[in-house]
């Protein structure tokens, strides 16, 4: 955790302090190693079994946004209690999953949060990057109104296994270059090679979109309610043949 409460105020972790959990109450100790990041740790298991041990990651996209937004208690009617990574003024849970999560896990949280949206570090393991790269790479154009790209269901693990979340998907690569690999839709050179969130959408025809948002366009959205910052769309095909219901 980021924060505990010291005094009854939020604190971030330093050498010496004592504070206690904002979400049960209990005492917590603060963790200035070298190894991890510093952070406060409870004395026996954290009381939200939903926490992720936290990355480096994790905490540079909490501290995207303003203290007052990270690591906020939300209750239920029924008393139970989670830590949500980020709410917003508006009231969206972000969660930043490095993890994988199992569905049912996902849908849990999905269902306690209700208006949430994830986003998902795709470096955790190279080979999500590679197989997202080589989908990219021959994927098919989405006329959409920004660009994206369609894939094949079956092409993306990491796509696909995300593809199926009732709340929004942000995929993020960082800044990583893709590799052009002469495919027939993307190339690298369309794109910026940093600075850029993939959301992921099921589409019919067991197909993905993937359309790619300026990152800071999609912490102001969530922020302020600002649109999101794509790209120009492709250029539609003059035989009619840009509507993917014809093509899939
Ligand atoms: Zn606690």
């Amino acid at each position: 955790m980021k924060y505990a409460l010291v005094d009854g105020h939020r604190h971030e972790a330093a050498v010496g302090l004592r504070g206690v959990c904002q979400g049960c109450g209990l005492p917590t100790t603060a963790k200035c190693g070298q190894q991890r990041v510093h952070h406060w740790a409870h004395r026996t298991a954290n009381c939200d079994k939903w926490w992720e041990r936290e990355t480096v990651w994790h905490r540079e996209w909490k501290n995207e946004f303003p203290v007052e937004c990270q690591e906020i208690r939300i209750s239920s009617s029924s008393g139970d209690f989670h830590v949500a990574d980020v709410q917003t003024p508006n009231g969206i849970v972000l969660e930043f999953q490095h993890s994988p999560l199992p569905l049912e896990d996902r849908q849990a949280r999905e269902s306690f949060y209700v208006n949430m949206a994830w986003i998902v570090d795709g470096r955790r393991k190279g080979s999500d990057f590679t197989s997202f790269a080589h989908s990219l790479s021959f994927a098919a154009p989405d006329y959409g109104n920004v660009r994206g790209w369609r894939l094949p269901l079956v092409r993306c693990a990491i796509a696909e296994n995300w593809s199926i979340a009732l709340s929004t998907v942000y995929l993020d690569f960082g800044d990583t270059m893709f590799p052009d690999k002469g495919g027939p839709s993307f190339s690298h050179k369309e794109l910026p090679c940093g600075g850029i969130l993939w959301r992921v959408t099921k589409a019919p025809n067991e197909r993905i979109v993937i359309t790619p948002f300026l990152r800071q366009s999609v912490i102001d959205h969530y922020m302020r309610g600002t649109p999101l910052d794509g790209f120009d769309p492709h250029p539609r095909p003059a035989n009619g043949l840009w509507d993917y219901r014809s093509i899939d």
